[in-house]
């Protein structure tokens, strides 16, 4: 049979398989440690889950708008003006709440992008990028930074990159796979780049609370900006990673009111809104501010725990690999290009050898655009962050 043009590059999810065939193979009884997941090991909050129960006890089991309840939407809004800067001011009408961060990403890229059109993706990207702009027919351009700079874009190899066809820019700080932050100047510099050249920005803020700073702040995000420094653009962001709410399917993006119009007509369309019962569990996280920093802050010590164990584990016991120093997020991404042999030639055959001799899973770094790295999440406990990593060290001896 022959398909339409619409998902002629269309690939699954690379991460989602990787995690599916370590669930299969530990479902044998195999002993697998999974360090691919892309989520938080944590439970829910309770007094998040909560309210999503009592929603469904109450009966708010109903269609909501399509965008999204109007409280809800509101409650985004304030949640972001809590920490932007002076200037700005939205509304819950900017808001358009999805099923999950992907769907929001998938909304906006359809909506702006094209056939004929670029848009650049700061490479190394999250794996859904290029397929959600594929999708669109729009082409995916990547751009990066070099290695010495954790790969951080500026606006010299931007400018490299922008041909007369470049409509946009995807940009992820904290980033996923790297763990990379952009500092509060550099997201300056880029967003000035896009505004000067009418780039519309794609800002993915989704592990904007995962960062390890001082005092817990959240990283820098296009609203820490000064508005004026600021064109077109759209901000990504959801729950699912700062409440550890991966299945409850809330996301959203943030952008001028026009668009956000366009973004439910097309929600509308394809989805309706997202589970109710998750709208009104995300409206708690996002209105009770004293529990959901308590939260978060919990999270975050264990967080930057485990990537203080990691990145010392490496430095002991594979001394020999390097990698990106994560700074948000929960990832290591850690050039094995030196291990490669005639056997071993590409990062999924690294993957592919060490989940069969080892029993550790990982994602091959070609999945997020570099053939020479893997990403571990190290989302789980410090036993079994250990345990891997001294297997890894072991190999297949
Ligand atoms: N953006 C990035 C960078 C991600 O890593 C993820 C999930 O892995 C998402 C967006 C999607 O999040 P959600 O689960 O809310 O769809």
């Amino acid at each position: 049979m022959t398909y339409s043009q619409n998902i002629s590059t269309l690939q699954p999810s690379a991460t989602i398989a990787v995690t599916s065939l370590a669930g299969k193979l530990a479902a044998e009884g195999r002993d697998i440690i999974d360090l691919s997941a892309g989520e938080p090991d944590f439970d829910t909050p309770s007094w998040i889950s909560d309210a999503g129960v009592e929603a469904i006890r109450a009966g708010r089991t109903r269609y909501t708008p399509a965008p999204g309840l109007p409280e809800l939407r509101k409650a985004v809004a304030g949640d972001l003006m809590r920490t932007a800067a002076a200037g700005w001011d939205f509304a819950g009408e900017n808001v358009v709440v999805s099923n999950g961060a992907k769907q929001a990403l998938f909304n906006v890229s359809f909506s702006v992008f094209g056939p004929g059109d670029e848009v650049l993706v700061a490479a190394p990207y999250w794996t859904t990028y290029p397929q959600a702009l594929g999708l669109a027919r729009a082409e995916a351009r990547f751009v990066q930074g070099p290695e010495e700079r954790d790969f951080r874009v500026t606006p010299r190899e931007l400018e490299e990159a922008r041909t007369p066809a470049t409509r946009g820019l995807i940009l992820c700080s904290p980033s996923n796979p790297t763990g990379t932050v952009y500092s509060l100047d550099e997201l300056r510099d880029v967003a000035r780049w896009a505004r000067d050249h009418g780039v519309f920005l794609v800002s993915d803020e989704i592990y904007r609370r995962i960062c390890f700073s001082e005092g817990n702040r959240p990283a820098a995000g296009l609203m820490s900006l000064n508005p004026d420094d600021v064109g077109a653009f759209a901000v990504i962001d959801g729950v699912s990673k700062s409440f550890a709410m991966t299945g409850w399917r809330i996301g959203y993006s943030v952008t001028e009111r026009g668009l956000a119009g366009k973004l439910a007509a097309l929600q509308s369309q394809t989805t309706s809104n997202p589970a109710t019962p998750s709208q009104v569990a995300a409206l708690r996280a996002l209105t009770d501010f004293e529990r959901a920093d308590e939260s978060i802050n919990r999270m975050l010590v264990a967080f930057r725990r485990r990537r203080d164990l990691v990145v010392s584990l490496f430095r002991e016991h594979l001394p020999h690999l390097a990698f990106v120093q994560p700074e948000g997020a929960f990832y290591l991404f850690v050039r094995v290009d030196s291990e490669y042999d005639e056997e071993t030639t590409n990062s999924q055959e690294w993957c592919s050898r060490v989940l069969e001799e080892s029993g550790v899973a990982l994602v091959p770094g070609i999945a997020f655009g570099d053939d020479r790295f893997v990403r571990l999440s190290y989302a789980t406990s410090d036993e079994l962050l250990e345990q891997a990593v001294l297997r890894l060290a072991k190999g297949g001896k």
